[in-house]
Parts: structure tokens; C-alpha cells; sequence
């Protein structure tokens, strides 16, 4: 039986850059800003008026990691509905509202965390500015105030031609500077743009001229591959310099894959604990078995596994040691068999086709000595001694 040092996980990463300084707000129970952790969000797909739909998509968001939910709310029926919703979602819900003043209050009144408004679509809001101020520092909740580039304000759109960063950054702090009159500040601010080079522009802009915490979006990103591409270069450049308080992945799929990827996305860059990674090489002319095969197969066994682990499933003994030595777990494969590394350790070598069940079993091992509650199904598969099979 060999001995495993499994020690406490892994740090996290260390930081690109230190994180902008910005003034912290409260979305309900999570902070946003002012160097609390970077959260993630999503908005349901829902008919809010539909109360059961919006909760059971809320609840899987929920599931999948989501911190803060957005619902719309584009009718008088959808208003109706915030009450229950707000009260029951386990996480803080933002009312979107657009058009409609009446609705901010009612959100207000019905329990919402927050209110999304967006200055291009109330200018018939600007007389309403000092009660809606009023009426969301009575209760604690705070206001977003979300530039979108597809509907920017006319007359900004007049002065500059189109929805450039000038534009959006223009539009979010007039649109602050309405509320700063009545001394509000409690504000989020966003400044959405297809293009990320637009969106980068303008959020590095915005972060240089106040220091209201920034939700990060890309707007309309497209598609999964596409939004996924576009959310993760622009989020990954402005988080890498410390910009960004908490995100919003922007994909037309259902929403738990836009948490899927705002998680992603902040474990690769070190602003969240890693969860399960695994390191799987592209494989190449000198691989001795199906890497793309056995990585799928790993990867569908152990997700979900609520541990920080590494597991590195390498193709051959060229670089396949090296990574699966440095990896909480791994195999490098040859010659129709695995030798099978935990932390750096070769415990045993199997043949071709007990890889991954070994892996599994290997991996649940740590897991649990790490502490992880695992189903008690799972937890038959680790009863076993680890035998040294060399
Ligand atoms: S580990 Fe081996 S098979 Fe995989 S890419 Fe590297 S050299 Fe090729």
C-alpha cells in the first residue's frame, strides 16, 4: 500500500494584477465590488409571470454555481410575480426593467436584491430620478445602471455616430450623475457591446473615471462556441488587469451553460477556487492509446466532484509522466497499459482497459480523504486498499 501526503489543496492561483478599487455594493446577500470575489450571473429564460418555470430554472442556475439571477420583467403580470419569486429564490434576484418607472417600484416593494435600468430606454425615467433614489436607498437596494449598444440613447448616438466606447461610457455616468444628485451611489454600472474590442475599450474607460463596481458583458455574444470565444477574451483581458466585479456570460443556450462558462472562465484566471481540471494533452503521432476517448471518459465519470482536483490524462511516457506527476492524479499511457501517479507517486501500472475505472477510483480516494461527502454508491467503489501493482 503506498502512503499518499495529500496535504491541504492547492492555493489558488496567484493574480494577474491586483483588482481595481472599487466602492462595494450589496446584491442582496452577495457583495459586489470593493474586492469581494468576482461573481457570476445569468438571467432566466422564463416567463417571469410563470412563477414555477422561473423558480425551477432559478433553482438550476443555482445548482451550476449562479450567485445572482436577473429576471424580466416586461408586463404588469411579470411585476405580479416578483413577490413570490424574490422570496423564494435561494439566490438574490435583479429585476430588469425597462420603459415602465412604475415597475422600479414595484420591484423595490416586491423584495428584489436590485433594479437593472437602462438609460437608453428611460429618458422618461430622468423625472423620476430622485424618487426612484429615494425609494431604493429606503431599502437598501442597489440600482445597475446597464448600457446596452443596441439601445443606446439617441442623442448619444447622435453625437457620436454609433454605439462606440466613448458613447456607452458617456451614457452610464450621465446616467449616475442623475443619481449622484440625490447623493445615491449605491450603483453598479455595465457598458455592453458585441464587439469586445468596443466592450474592452469601453469597461478599461469607465474603470479610469469612477469607481463604481462594473458587471462585465458581452452583449448578443452569439451562440455557444462564438459567445464562449468572445466572453472569455474580453473578460479574460479586463479581469487580467483587475477590472471586473462580477459577469454575465451572454450565450443564446440555456442559461446554466452561461454559469458554466462564467466559472470556467474566473478558475482559469485564478479569481475562484479550481474545481475539477482536467489536463489532457492534444495528443500526436506517438500516442498509444485513444487520449481523446479516455479524457472524455475521465471527464464524464468525475464531474461534478465537489473537490479541487487535477487529474492529467496524458497519451504517452514523452511528456506524460512529467504532467501526470505534477497533477493530484494521472496517467501517462503506453504500450497497452497506465502507469496511474497519485501526488507525484506512481502507486500501480494497469493495463489499457482499467484506466479509467482505476483513475475513478483513485480519484473518489482523494475526494474523499479530502473531505467531499460522496453518495454511498461511490463510496463502495473506494472500500479497497490501494495496491502497488508495478
Ligand atoms: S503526451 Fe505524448 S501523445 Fe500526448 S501530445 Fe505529448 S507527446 Fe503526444
Amino acid at each position: 500500500m503506498t502512503a499518499v501526503s495529500l496535504g491541504m489543496p492547492a492555493a489558488p492561483a496567484p493574480q494577474l494584477a491586483p483588482r481595481r478599487k472599487s466602492r462595494q455594493i450589496m446584491v442582496g446577500s452577495v457583495p459586489v465590488g470593493g474586492g469581494a470575489p468576482v461573481s457570476v450571473q445569468s438571467m432566466t429564460t422564463t416567463l417571469t409571470a410563470d412563477i414555477n418555470a422561473t423558480l425551477q430554472q432559478i433553482a438550476e442556475l443555482t445548482a451550476a454555481g449562479c450567485q445572482i439571477v436577473r429576471v424580466a420583467v416586461p408586463s404588469q403580470d411579470d411585476v405580479l410575480a416578483l413577490p413570490a419569486i424574490a422570496k423564494k429564490s435561494q439566490i438574490p434576484v435583479i429585476a430588469d426593467i425597462h420603459f415602465q418607472p412604475k415597475y422600479v417600484f414595484a420591484a423595490i416593494d416586491a423584495g428584489c436584491a436590485a433594479v437593472r435600468v437602462n438609460p437608453g430606454n428611460i429618458r422618461q425615467f430622468d423625472d423620476k430620478v430622485k424618487e426612484i433614489a429615494k425609494a431604493a436607498s429606503d431599502a437598501g437596494v442597489p440600482i445597475r445602471i446597464g448600457v446596452n449598444a443596441g439601445s443606446l440613447d439617441k442623442r448619444l448616438l447622435a453625437k457620436y455616430g454609433k454605439a462606440t466606447a466613448e458613447a456607452l461610457v458617456e451614457s452610464a455616468l450621465w446616467e449616475c450623475s442623475l443619481f449622484e444628485e440625490h447623493g445615491f451611489r449605491d450603483i453598479k454600472i455595465s457598458v455592453k457591446h458585441n464587439d469586445p474590442v468596443v466592450m474592452i475599450r469601453a469597461y478599461r474607460q469607465l474603470a479610469e473615471r469612477c469607481d463604481y463596481p462594473l458587471h462585465l458583458g458581452v452583449t448578443e455574444a452569439g451562440p455557444a462556441f462564438q459567445g464562449t470565444i468572445k466572453s472569455a477574451v474580453a473578460f479574460g483581458a479586463l479581469l487580467a488587469e483587475g477590472i471586473g466585479d462580477t459577469i454575465r456570460v451572454s450565450l443564446s443556450a440555456p442559461p446554466v451553460e452561461e454559469i458554466k462558462v462564467g466559472n470556467a472562465i474566473l478558475e482559469s484566471l485564478g479569481l475562484r477556487e479550481r474545481g475539477l481540471e482536467i489536463v489532457s494533452c492534444p495528443s500526436c503521432g506517438r500516442a498509444q492509446v485513444d487520449v481523446y476517448t479516455l479524457a472524455e471518459q475521465v471527464t464524464a465519470a468525475l464531474e461534478g466532484l465537489p473537490v479541487p482536483l487535477r487529474v492529467a490524462v496524458m497519451g504517452c511516457v514523452v511528456n506524460g509522466p512529467g504532467e501526470a506527476r505534477e497533477a493530484d492524479l494521472g496517467v501517462a499511457s503506453g504500450n497497452g497499459k497506465g502507469q496511474i501517479f497519485v501526488k507525484g507517486e506512481v502507486i500501480k501500472t494497469v493495463p489499457e482497459s482499467q484506466i479509467v475505472e482505476t483513475l475513478v477510483e483513485e480519484a473518489l480516494r482523494l475526494a474523499d480523504q479530502m473531505g467531499a461527502e460522496l453518495p454511498e454508491e461511490l463510496r463502495e467503489l473506494i472500500t479497497g486498499p490501494t495496491v502497488t501493482v508495478h
